[in-house]
């Protein structure tokens, strides 16, 4: 039976639905959803000094320098197995740097794919604004979800917030170098043979079953998993 579940990495604008979809992905594989973003928030609310340091980048919506990113996805990924369990990668690599200390850091073979999940750009902008967080959970609120109670997050009671690089300038910002910096990698993991492109418009349930259906088509999961 099952060895391992599969190692995916996930690219797509933000506000693209990669967060929602990933937690799904988790669930469904029984793999480690790694975030960038959730894991360097995390860091930023601790109050540490690394913390404060990232600080800035992040409220203005830019990147952190790659070498801080890699040290910090380099210590995750060597974390508990997680290169056996398989894992989805969310929100790294951003550059191609960053996506070639990966492979180095992998092996090339070990990635099974980078899932491509196209969302136009005037839907992100719209999703984006109207975008709502739970500032404990992280749980995702916005276009047709909103707390039962307002500004109170259904999960865990936590305060449901706009994050701080959800602003107009940090937006534009963000997807200014999704456009320079992130979308190189498409061409990049195509060229590798690991892009699996995934159209991410539609219902989030309809979104699962086409990502799953990819991803275990692409795995041919019935082999792999004996
Ligand atoms: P996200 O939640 O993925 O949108 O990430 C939030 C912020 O964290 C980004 O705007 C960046 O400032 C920072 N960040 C997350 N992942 C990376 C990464 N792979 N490279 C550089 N900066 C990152």
């Amino acid at each position: 039976m099952a060895t391992r579940g599969p190692r995916l990495v996930i690219l797509g604008k933000q506000g693209a639905g990669k967060g929602t979809q990933c937690v799904r992905l988790s669930r469904h594989y029984l793999i480690p959803h790694i975030s960038s973003g959730d894991m360097f928030r995390v860091e930023l609310k601790s109050g540490s000094e690394a913390g404060e340091r990232l600080n800035k980048f992040m409220r203005a919506g830019e990147l952190i320098p790659d070498d801080v990113v890699i040290e910090v996805m380099a210590h995750r990924l060597g974390q508990d197995g997680t290169r056996d369990k398989g894992f989805i990668l969310d929100g790294f690599p951003r550059t191609t740097t960053q996506a070639e200390a990966l492979f180095d850091h992998l092996d090339t073979a070990e990635l099974d794919m980078a899932i491509d999940l196209q969302v136009p750009t005037d839907v992100v902008l719209h999703r984006l604004a109207s975008r709502r967080v739970c500032q404990d959970c992280g749980q995702n609120y916005g276009l047709g979800k909103i707390p039962k109670h307002d500004g109170i997050c259904d999960r865990c009671g936590g305060e449901v917030i706009q994050r701080e690089d959800d602003t107009t300038e940090a937006i534009s910002r963000r997807l200014n170098l999704y456009e320079q910096q992130t979308e190189p990698l498409i061409a990049w993991y195509l060229t590798r043979d690991k892009l699996v492109t995934v159209d991410g418009l539609n219902e989030p349930d309809v979104i699962t079953k086409r990502l799953v259906r990819a991803i275990d088509r692409r795995l041919e999961w019935g082999q792999v998993r004996e």
